[in-house]
C-alpha cells in the first residue's frame, strides 16, 4: 500500500533553514515533504515569547499556503541580564551576528564565572491549513556565556557559549555533536517523534 505524501511548509524564506530542518528529521519522515513558504515571507514578530513568535509564524504560512505549517523561534536567555537579549536575541544591536556578540560580552564585563549562566530556547509550532495548532514544544540548551569568542563553527552566539558538559564553545564542537545536544537538535526530536505518531 502507498503512503499518502503529507506537505509541511516551512515557515521561513531561507533555503539554509529548508536544508537543516531536513537534516535533523532525516528519512524516517519520507512520508512528509517539506517546502518553504513563498519569496518574501516576513510576517511580523510581535509575540512576547518564543512560543508565541512560532505561533505567528506558523500561522501567517497557512493563511497564505492552505497547508499544515511549521515555524520556529529561537534565542539565547542570560540569566545576568534577566533573560536579555531572548526573542530579541537576532536585533539585540544593530549589524552583524558579531556586533550581537560583541555587545553581550560588554554587558557582562564585570559578571564572574558563575554568575554568567544562559541558555539557547528553541520553539516550535505547527498548525493546520486553517490555522489550528496542531504542535507546540519548546527545548532549552543550558550552559554560560564565556569571557571572549572562541572557535569557527556554527553562527549567532556559538562562538561566545559555552554548554554545562563541555569546556568549549559550541562554534568548536562538530555541526553533528550539536545538532544532537542543541536546544534546536532536541526540540526537533520531539516534533519527529510526534510526526511519526500523528502522520
Ligand atoms: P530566529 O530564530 O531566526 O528569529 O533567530 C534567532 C537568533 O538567535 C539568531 O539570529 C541567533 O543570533 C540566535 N541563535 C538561535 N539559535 C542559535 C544557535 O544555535 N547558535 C547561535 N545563535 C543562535
Amino acid at each position: 500500500m502507498t503512503k499518502t505524501v503529507t506537505k509541511i511548509v516551512l515557515a521561513s524564506g531561507n533555503p539554509g533553514k529548508l536544508r537543516e530542518l531536513k537534516a535533523l528529521l532525516d528519512q524516517s519522515l519520507s512520508h512528509i515533504s517539506f517546502s518553504l513558504a513563498p519569496e518574501g515571507f516576513d510576517p511580523q514578530e510581535t509575540g512576547s515569547t518564543f512560543g508565541e513568535n512560532a505561533l505567528i509564524k506558523a500561522r501567517a504560512a497557512a493563511q497564505l499556503t492552505g497547508c499544515i505549517s511549521l515555524a520556529d523561534d529561537s534565542g539565547i536567555c542570560v540569566s545576568a541580564l534577566n533573560g536579555a537579549p531572548g526573542i530579541r536575541s537576532a536585533r539585540y544591536a544593530p549589524g552583524t551576528d558579531a556586533d550581537r556578540r560583541i555587545k553581550l560580552l560588554e554587558a557582562l564585563a564585570d559578571v564572574p564565572d558563575d554568575k554568567r549562566q544562559a541558555y539557547f530556547a528553541c520553539a516550535l509550532a505547527v498548525v493546520d491549513g486553517e490555522g489550528k495548532l496542531l504542535y507546540a514544544g519548546e527545548s532549552h540548551w543550558h550552559g554560560k556565556i564565556a569571557k571572549s569568542e572562541a572557535g569557527a563553527n556554527g553562527f549567532g552566539y556559538d562562538s561566545i557559549f559555552i554548554p554545562d558538559s563541555l569546556d568549549e564553545t559550541s562554534a568548536q564542537i562538530d555541526p553533528e555533536t550539536k545538532n544532537r545536544m542543541s536546544h534546536r537538535g532536541m526540540a526537533f526530536a520531539e516534533l519527529k517523534k510526534h510526526l511519526l505518531l500523528s502522520l
